[in-house]
């Protein structure tokens, strides 16, 4: 055994560090059924890996280039290359464009409960950080939201649909929300977009402060390779990449993505799959009397009040993860559960009856 002997050091990080939150997900022992993470329950495109048998030593030794795989994300997605970034995941996306365009003076805007990296990256750069909390029913706080833009708003970002809540805010209110704030960078977080079908992408054209992020984590089953992407303004974008290593994506990741691209039934079997989940979820929950908040996403959000802790641990015991959102703002006693694929919702829905059962839960 090692021991780390403690050598205290006289530096000190920038202010805005020591003041940031830090994010420190449950990653440990995950051996179990994952409807914690909001990932692809069952895997990715087979084309994937198929793909990935034709790593080579020699290709392992090169700096992955990432503009030819943009090409073929832009084209995919009916933009122009100089229109896309890809990067390492939506994390990088935030923290990117937080460190393009936050000056410490400045103030962001974020409605609460959302995404936590928005915070973290958020607060990297300002303490103007302004969080609008939703009411009880957790809709997106639309008009108190329009309310906090001034001119200090630097940054908005808006999750749609949201984590953990699983809300949409309509394309209508976005293009409202640019426009009141034409000073300000509006970054649309479609992470969830395949569970849900709307996009505001193909405004990116027309609206010159709208920024869109896409995630290969979710729908695509990809969270292992982090790959995501920035589309918007070129203009905005020539800023971001500015402050975005060249080789930020891996190699791996890029020769992966055209693959899961072109495989369109895949991901429409998937998104179907996490539909149909959804509506047998709800049924479900509606059955037991657990109260819960409408998806538009690949996870359930519900109210299982003070046994929340309980009912994670007993969940975990008959082999199934789910995720304690309690100390979300506005979300005590709040527990959120992934939806995958049909088998997968089959042994949720089980184990969460019988743990409700165990735990003595009353509605
Ligand atoms: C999961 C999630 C992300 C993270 O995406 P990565 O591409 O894996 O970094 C981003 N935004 C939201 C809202 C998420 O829930």
């Amino acid at each position: 055994m090692t021991t780390t002997t403690v050598v205290r050091t006289a530096v000190k990080p920038r202010r805005a560090v020591l003041a940031m939150p830090e994010y420190h997900p449950p990653l440990a022992a995950r051996e179990a059924l994952r409807l914690d993470f909001n990932e692809n329950t069952f895997a990715p495109s087979p084309r994937v890996m198929e793909q990935l048998k034709q790593i080579t030593p020699e290709g392992l030794t090169k700096y992955p280039e990432r503009e030819p795989v943009e090409r073929i994300a832009a084209q995919h997605f009916g933009i122009e290359a100089d229109q896309v970034l890809l990067t390492n995941g939506v994390d990088e996306v935030i923290h990117l464009v937080c460190a393009a365009f936050l000056e410490p003076e400045d103030e962001a805007l974020i409605a609460t409960p959302t995404f936590f990296m928005y915070d973290v990256s958020i607060s990297m750069m300002t303490s103007g950080l302004r969080k609008i909390q939703s009411d009880a029913s957790l809709e997106f706080p639309y008009e108190r939201f329009m309310a906090a833009i001034n001119e200090r708003t630097k940054l908005i970002i808006v999750a749609s649909p949201n984590n953990p809540t699983g809300a949409i805010v309509s394309r209508e209110h976005l293009l409202a929300i640019a426009a009141a704030a034409p000073q300000a960078v509006l970054m649309v977080d479609e992470a969830y977009f395949h569970f849900h079908g709307e996009s505001t992408i193909e405004d990116i054209a027309t609206i010159p402060n709208l920024l869109i992020a896409r995630t290969f984590s979710k729908a695509y089953g990809l969270a292992n390779l982090r790959i995501g992407m920035l589309a918007g303004n070129v203009e905005l974008l020539k800023y971001v990449r500015k402050v975005c290593s060249p080789y930020n994506v891996n190699g791996v990741a890029l020769d992966c993505l055209p693959v899961a691209l072109a495989d369109e039934d895949y991901l429409a079997w998937y998104t179907e799959q996490v539909r149909i989940g959804r509506e047998r979820m709800m049924d479900g929950l509606r059955t037991m009397g657990v109260p819960f908040f409408p998806s538009h996403a690949n996870f359930i959000l519900m109210k299982i009040g003070p046994k929340h802790a309980e009912l994670v641990k007993a969940m975990r015991k008959h082999g199934v993860l789910l995720r304690d959102r309690s100390a979300d703002p506005g979300c005590d006693g709040f527990v959120r559960i992934t939806i995958g694929v049909e088998e997968h919702v089959t042994l949720g829905l089980a184990a969460l009856q019988t743990s409700l059962n165990e735990i003595g839960w009353k509605a």
